[in-house]
């Protein structure tokens, strides 16, 4: 396997019915890392992984829709697992929003923009993008295939900021045209503007509103990015 990502959650800012928040696993068949933690993606890690099977968890922000899941996970490793030092990487802060500290189950490590880690045979490179609290989009390369994601993120950061040679980029599109600039989220239109840009050859789209008709959003993702776009589905796979 090259490099694998599978989509436990991908609805923006709280889940439809039967959906999942911000989700993802990303696994080069060496190492499986845990991308946001969003509500419902415990559940739906349970389809693709054991519940010891994630190396680290990693988290890009601290709205509650990237990270919730993680107080169920702690549950899972404490009293189901029993699994100590569990690696958890995430922007400064995000630690103290847990319902009671964490460690020994987990070992957190505050990461920040530019910073560049190693986990397994994954590197992970962040970059801050333009959202509320502190908010850190990855590039994540291994198997010799780079995957970009851009957490949350408004217009004014883009996908360029992960650097060249993205094979696949994983971007939010929360809104459509009409309601850009309502928050500091990007529209599909913005998402496909920011993946040209970086000349991304292929872009899948996650973090839809889900009151939004989401062709719609394809239709107009697609427009900007002058190829065809991708959504994100819960539980679906991509090789990157
Ligand atoms: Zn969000
Ligand atoms: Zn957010």
């Amino acid at each position: 396997m090259a490099l694998r990502l599978t989509v436990l959650g991908c609805c923006g800012t709280y889940a439809a019915p039967g959906g999942a928040c911000s989700g993802y696993l990303v696994d080069d068949g060496s190492t499986r890392v845990w991308i946001d933690t969003g509500a419902g993606t415990l559940a739906n890690l349970q389809r693709h992984s054991d519940l010891d099977g994630v190396d680290a968890l990693v988290l890009s922000h601290e709205h509650p829709d990237h990270w919730t899941d993680l107080e169920g996970f702690y549950n899972v490793c404490r009293f189901v697992t029993h699994r100590t030092g569990i690696p958890v990487y995430g922007p400064d802060g995000l630690r103290r929003r847990t319902y009671e500290d964490t460690g020994p189950v987990f070992d957190w490590h505050v990461v920040a923009g530019g910073e560049r880690v190693g986990i397994g045979a994954l590197e992970l490179t962040f970059s801050r993008t333009d959202h509320g609290p502190e908010t850190l989009a990855m590039r994540i390369g291994g198997g010799g295939r780079t995957l970009g994601y851009s957490a949350d993120s408004g217009p004014g950061w883009s996908l360029e900021a992960l650097g060249p040679g993205l094979d696949l980029a994983l971007c939010e599109a929360t809104f459509q045209r009409e309601q850009e600039g309502m928050a500091q989220h990007m529209s599909a239109w913005q998402a496909g503007t920011s993946a040209r840009a970086a000349r991304v050859p292929r872009l899948v789209l996650t973090h839809l509103w889900p009151t939004l008709d989401a062709e719609r959003s394809a239709l107009e993702g697609s427009d900007a990015f002058g190829a065809p776009v991708e959504l994100a589905a819960t539980n679906a796979s991509y090789e990157v």
